[in-house]
């Protein structure tokens, strides 16, 4: 996976997410030059979903 603008291998970076005031880190592909980080769609949307299905437990 390369960065589209820079054209340099993006690195794997643990990046803290806030969700509705929850805290969660994961991995993610980021450019070490410009910082765009790449997150798969399916994954955002399933992590926003696990967010989700938490805070209805509470
Ligand atoms: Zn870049």
């Amino acid at each position: 996976m390369k960065c589209c603008k820079c054209n340099v291998e993006m690195v794997e970076k643990k990046t803290t997410f806030d969700y509705l005031g929850h805290e969660a880190s994961y991995p993610v592909l980021r450019c070490p030059v410009c910082g765009q980080a790449y997150v798969p769609e399916e994954l955002a949307a399933g992590k926003i979903a696990d967010v989700e299905k938490l805070l209805e437990e509470k």
